[in-house]
């Protein structure tokens, strides 16, 4: 569904970014950028390296403090929350309730090298969500059989290619059933020949899903194909946004047709 179609029918945002501001140290990586973000829809976020693409996706699964500003995920604030009259930091309770809504997959997998395909995704639906261990089996076998790997369930992840263990990656983060996906890189590690794979799996899961997307990407290709909107960082800043179309069609700003100049 296009962003024009959401904005008629007054959708209220997913996820709001308003005013945020990143600094490390005296070097400001995200300036004052607002976002929002609609229930189910896909987003592409492309970029020159160091332009501010990841500081956003670790912002919302809050692995980074905003410097100033608030997200809203759900209606709710992630870092800030009214406290007698005053914003003060959100507690550790309520961070975890709002994280259990956005789902992460980064370009190195992290799985536990230790434990089988199986009991990778079933770890946190146990651990977190305290379900029994035959629900959690249960709903990890059909996520895997979902990325293709129903037939791997009792391998280790050394066992598996970079491809495969990418589509374990992002059926651990799926079987959570969060509100929001980020996809930050997740094929630049892996060899060219199983790019396609995993783009492919993301693919599918876009069609099928109600669930937000947030694709961070260096593949044009696959922007273009998957995402509803498309926005350009710079700097800091989001310089330009639109449709696939409009983006890669008709890109207007200077810097972002000497960006697309270099996939042609
Ligand atoms: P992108 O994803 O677009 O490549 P990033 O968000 O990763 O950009 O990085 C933006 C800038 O922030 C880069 O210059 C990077 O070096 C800097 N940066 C990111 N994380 C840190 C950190 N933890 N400490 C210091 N600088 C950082």
């Amino acid at each position: 569904m296009s962003l024009n179609i959401r904005k008629k029918s007054n959708e209220k945002a997913l996820v709001s970014y308003r005013k945020i501001t990143k600094s490390f140290g005296d070097r400001t990586v995200l300036k004052e950028l607002d976002l929002d973000i609609y229930p189910g829809e896909k987003i592409a976020l492309i970029g020159p390296s160091g332009s501010g693409k990841t500081t956003i996706a670790r912002l919302l699964m809050t692995l980074e403090k905003p410097t100033s500003g608030t997200i809203e995920v759900g209606g709710e604030m992630l870092w800030h929350m009214p406290h007698k009259g005053k914003f003060a930091p959100a507690n550790e309770k309520h961070l975890h309730r709002v994280r259990s809504k956005i789902g992460m997959v980064f370009q190195h997998f992290n799985l536990f090298p230790h434990m089988t395909i199986l009991r990778n995704v079933t770890e946190a639906l146990v651990h977190v969500l305290k379900m029994s261990k035959s629900e959690a089996d249960e709903r990890a076998m059909r996520m895997l059989e979902r990325v293709g790997l129903h037939e791997h369930t009792k391998h280790y992840p050394s066992q598996l290619s970079g491809g495969q263990k990418q589509r374990v990656a992002i059926a651990r983060a799926l079987v959570m059933q969060p509100s929001v996906m980020l996809f930050d890189e997740v094929t630049s590690a892996l060899d060219p020949e199983l790019v396609g794979e995993v783009l492919d799996v993301i693919k599918g899961i876009a069609l099928q899903g109600d669930m937000a997307m947030i694709l961070i990407t260096h593949e044009m290709d696959f922007a273009r194909d998957v995402a509803d909107r498309v926005l350009f960082t710079d700097g800091g800043i989001i310089v330009e946004e639109g449709t696939p179309e409009q983006i890669f069609e008709n890109p207007r700003s200077p810097r972002l047709q000497t960006f697309l100049s270099r996939f042609l």
